[in-house]
């Protein structure tokens, strides 16, 4: 079979719309399971963490607690706490705060993370656009969330922030600086197949005194302390946020998400799904020319072969082939009906990229074999 560039064109593009789809797909499962999750948290507020007592056994967190006693006893209620908190954020040790680079902000947790953009030439050698992160820099120190409003005693700490799946921070800096441009440097990164951009370097920080809504595992130690920390620490499948949204906001970005990517699934679906039409139906026309054209020369070859020499078959001049002016008149060509062409002359019109009658000059859909008595 020959090379046939649309039908490698069609499965580039099927293939393109099938790793796009399998990206939304995931996109929308893990928007599920997360909004799923933000549903099932406890709304608790801090103040009111007091009433949650430590289990028994030193240092266990809940859920560890709830593993090992399968049947638990009385408190079945206070054995599985996934839990949405919201607070002001403060250090544990107010002389060990993190300051941004340019010492205008303080805060608990604080990254800086610097991004090569570049364009690179892919495997199929289109140019894209690439980034590549080349240093990331972070800190955390203990810090806890403070009840909103009242003077409350009762904190919550968290813990390991840096690990939470969902973590919104603030940006305190985004800064681009330019690649500088040299004709050499352009020649070869061009030889190399990488164009450097520039450098993206991007600070931010959890601002001591701002809000903050954190979602995930309440640990309660033996002396009363309690600490939120990623329910993944042992096994759980529930996500860890820290977002300085309101839980509502939290749950409706996720909700907007979701529907983006519902749409979007149908959207590429529906790509897909033209391709594979387009595919297929070219796959059957091509099918069907290749046999028609089969049963047009085996119709022509006859022709030739049934023909009688010119002495033995005198004819009037009428029913010449108005192309040669030798042969009969042996072809009838649709849909126009014209009957003015020899098998030898339709084989040369074959040959030509548009087939059309020399009549009239309308295209010639098909022939048939004519009978001139
Ligand atoms: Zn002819
Ligand atoms: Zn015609």
């Amino acid at each position: 079979m020959d090379f046939d560039f649309e039908f490698v064109l069609e499965g580039f593009a099927l293939g393109l719309d099938g790793i796009v789809l399998g990206f939304l797909f995931k996109s929308y499962e893990s928007c599920s399971a997360y909004i799923e999750a933000l549903k099932e948290a406890e709304q608790v507020d801090i103040a009111d963490l007091g009433q949650f007592s430590a289990p028994k056994s030193r240092n266990r967190s809940w859920f560890q607690f709830w593993k090992s006693n399968p049947t638990p006893s009385k408190d079945t209620s206070d054995s599985h706490r996934y839990v949405c908190v919201r607070g002001r954020v403060e250090p544990v040790d107010n002389s060990k705060l993190l300051q941004s680079n340019d010492k205008l902000s303080t805060g608990v947790i604080h990254r800086v993370v610097t991004k090569e953009i570049a364009t690179v030439r892919n495997g199929s050698r289109f140019w894209v656009e690439e980034e590549r992160v080349v240093k990331n820099v972070q800190h955390e120190v203990p810090w806890r969330l403070r009840p909103e409003e009242t003077r409350s005693k009762q904190s919550v700490q968290i813990s390991d922030g840096l690990s939470a799946d969902h973590l919104d921070m603030t940006v305190v800096r985004d800064e681009f600086t330019p690649a500088p441009l040299s004709f050499s440097a352009w020649l070869g990164g061009w030889v190399a197949g990488q164009q450097l951009k520039g450098t993206q370097e991007v600070e931010e920080i959890i601002m001591e005194g701002s809000l903050v809504t954190a979602v995930g595992e309440l640990v309660v130690n033996s002396d009363g302390t309690m600490y939120i920390r990623s329910p993944s620490s042992c096994n759980q499948r529930f996500p860890f946020f820290l977002s300085n949204m309101p839980f509502n906001d939290l749950l409706s970005t996720y909700e907007n998400l979701v529907s983006v990517c519902k749409w979007s699934i149908l959207l590429f679906g529906g790509v897909g799904a033209v391709i594979c039409y387009l595919m297929i139906r070219n796959r059957l026309r091509q099918r069907y020319n290749r046999r028609r054209t089969t049963s047009e020369d085996d119709i022509l070859r006859q022709l030739q072969q049934s023909r009688l020499p010119p002495d033995e078959n005198p004819q009037g001049d009428w029913q010449r082939c108005v192309v040669c002016l030798t042969n009969n008149r042996e072809v009838i060509v649709l849909p126009c009906g014209h009957v003015c062409l020899c098998a030898d002359c339709m084989i040369l019109i074959n040959q030509q990229e548009q087939r059309n009658c020399p009549v009239c000059r309308q295209q010639i859909v098909n022939i048939a074999r004519a009978f001139v008595s």
